[in-house]
């Protein structure tokens, strides 16, 4: 992907704070962090989102966030953790490059993480229960 920041970086093309890489993966520091030492980790190749990742690569990737994830906990002392992705940007993903995020998170960091919650009417939890299922099949 010509214009994709991530792919750029992936080419060296821009600069970034380098973690990890390997044939398949990077793995870099957040340019705008949450917290210090928030890192992204990104499949090279340029795919949208989660579920466009060939479930082999993802395999490899989930193994490799695993373990930076561990060193990222470990280098900044971290209290917590979130390790969440964006996908597509009505759920708030701005570069449409595929990217896992590591937030390591500190007591009293004043981040919130408080969702609003719906309500299922009779029924629908059910409904939604089997809708999904399905697509499992
Ligand atoms: P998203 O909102 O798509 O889930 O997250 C994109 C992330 O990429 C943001 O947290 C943003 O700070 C980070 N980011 C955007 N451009 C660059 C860049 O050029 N270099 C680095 N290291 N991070 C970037
Ligand atoms: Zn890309």
């Amino acid at each position: 992907m010509e214009n994709c920041i991530f792919c750029k970086i992936v080419r060296g093309e821009i600069p970034c704070a380098k973690i990890y890489e390997d044939s398949e993966i990077l793995a870099f520091l957040d340019i705008m962090p949450v917290n210090k030492g928030h890192t992204l980790v990104i499949p090279k190749e340029h795919h949208e989102t989660l579920v466009d990742i060939p479930a082999e690569k993802l395999k490899g990737l989930i193994g490799e966030l695993y373990k930076i994830t561990g060193a990222v906990v470990s280098a900044t002392k971290a209290d917590g953790f979130n390790v969440f992705m964006n996908n597509k940007k009505v759920a708030g993903q701005e570069v449409p490059h595929a990217h896992f995020h590591i937030v390591p998170r500190f007591e009293g960091d004043g981040i919130s993480n408080k969702w609003p919650h719906k309500k299922y009417e009779e029924d629908e939890m059910q409904q939604y229960q089997s809708k999904i299922q399905n697509f499992l099949k």
